[in-house]
């Protein structure tokens, strides 16, 4: 690998470059903001490497695709070029999309989630060619534009293309360092189910003295929220936690040997404790192999400054619920409605926002053991090895509809990367790092 990692070395300048110019380009699929030349942006950086690429149109936005090398093997890149919104502003401490360096550490709305992997990946795959010429696999690269807005159609591409997507692994987007800077591995990924409900009483917004007479939406939508949950957080819809699958003896292990470092977390977020108390194994396998029912937002009547003696007619909430295996979508979402009609809020409005199926690979796959090895080989320290991510991500669609392919999930953040909030971040010394770790994995695959 030394030949490999000595062009890393060399070349670092060049790979910082592209990871700015990427960088500096926003891609706000929610807003449509710099979706066209995004992918244009991504299909020049790989076809600068040797990639043959190609958009491939979705109803959505479309796919950037690439292949490279060959052999008997094929390992896939999954990837998204589309980016959160980047508000609320004020709170960046530098512009979203100047890709500011600070003391090692490179700000960008999406660096983090998931612009630094791509260019991680590519960077590796440049290195390797290099150093070798060739490539001892086949290597795809399959890069969506919707994946933070649920992955609209990626299941669509995936049943349109299940030629182009068949692999034998499948290295994930994301992974991150822990706050003692040991590298994750990530085998699963949580389902996703995302509802927005609308409670309606009058027909218009009134002056707050009717508030004796006519119903408030606010207040029905609040007793309707309270009947999701008890006051621990359990889920009271019946049916959800059916299907939930109860960690195995080795997804035990593999908690036990992550050491969660739950104080340096509880310090970081500025919390005296967490939910219920939680410490310990416990609140890893709560955090890791339990779903949620988030609310995300809340609105409705006045919300400006000062009073306004309003009677709303209309109250919303956005609701996720973070679903495990084998937990569907479909199936939570028919429960919610039957438990909303059951309650007497039959009348509350259900928009389906975003579903996404859980998924995961075993622990003790040979794809999850080389990555994790490896890991440790690049890191020079112990990796941790989730079962399944606290997140979400379209694993389900891509790598467990039509057959299986094993996936791991690693990347260039860290502990501290701010996802999807103000001053995302990734240090720089990671990116060198996730470089590495991606060249010896395909160094190594292959065999
Ligand atoms: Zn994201």
């Amino acid at each position: 690998m030394e030949d490999i990692l000595q062009i890393i070395e060399d070349r670092k300048e060049i790979y910082l470059e592209w990871l700015v110019r990427l960088c500096r380009q926003p891609s706000i699929a929610a807003q449509n903001v710099g979706m066209a030349e995004t992918a244009k942006l991504t299909e020049e950086i790989l076809q600068g490497i040797g990639v043959e690429t190609r958009q491939i149109p979705t109803s959505g936005y479309p796919v950037v695709y690439g292949e490279v090398g060959s052999g008997e093997k094929t390992l896939a890149f999954y990837d998204h070029y589309d980016v959160q919104p980047p508000e609320p502003l004020e709170l960046w401490e530098s512009d979203p999309f100047a890709a500011d360096i600070r003391d090692g550490t490179l700000y960008a709305r999406g660096v983090a989630d998931n612009k630094g992997n791509i260019i991680a990946r590519a960077a590796a795959v440049d290195a390797y060619m290099r150093a070798r010429g060739e490539l001892p696999e086949r290597v795809k690269f399959i890069i969506e534009g919707e994946e933070e807005i649920g992955s609209l159609h990626l299941e669509e591409f995936v049943s349109q293309n299940q030629d182009l997507v068949q692999a034998d692994a499948c290295i994930w987007e994301a992974g991150y360092t822990d706050p003692q800077g040991r590298p994750s591995v990530y085998l699963g990924v949580k389902g996703m189910l995302y509802v927005e409900l609308t409670a309606r009483q009058a027909n218009v917004d009134l002056h707050s003295s009717w508030g004796t007479v006519v119903p408030n939406a606010a207040w029905y939508l609040l007793q309707a929220l309270q009947s999701l949950r008890d006051a621990e957080g359990r889920v009271l819809i019946p049916g959800f936690y059916d299907r939930v699958k109860a960690p195995s003896e080795s997804d035990l292990e593999a908690l036990r040997q992550m050491r969660f470092d739950e104080e340096s977390y509880r310090r970081q977020f500025g919390l005296t404790a967490f939910k219920n108390g939680l410490t310990g194994l416990n609140l890893v396998k709560e955090h890791i192999f339990q779903p949620t029912c988030t609310i995300c937002g809340l609105w409705s009547g006045y919300t400006g400054q000062g009073t306004k003696t309003v009677l709303p007619h209309e109250a919303k909430a956005k609701i996720d619920f973070r679903l495990v295996p084998d937990q569907g979508p479909a199936e939570i979402l028919e429960s919610l409605k039957k438990h909303l009609v059951d309650g007497g809020f039959g009348d509350i409005q259900i928009d389906l926002l975003g579903p996404e199926h859980p998924a995961r690979t075993p622990t003790n796959h040979p794809f999850a053991k080389l990555v994790a090895e490896t890991a440790q080989e690049v890191y020079g320290k112990e990796q941790v090895v989730y079962p399944i991510m606290a997140g979400t991500g379209p694993m389900y669609v891509l790598c467990e509809q039509f057959g299986t392919i094993p996936t791991a999930s690693i990347g260039v953040g860290n502990s501290n990367s701010r996802n999807h909030a103000p001053n995302e971040n990734i240090h720089i010394a990671d990116f060198y790092r996730g470089i590495a770790h991606v060249a010896t994995i395909l160094d190594r695959f292959a065999d």
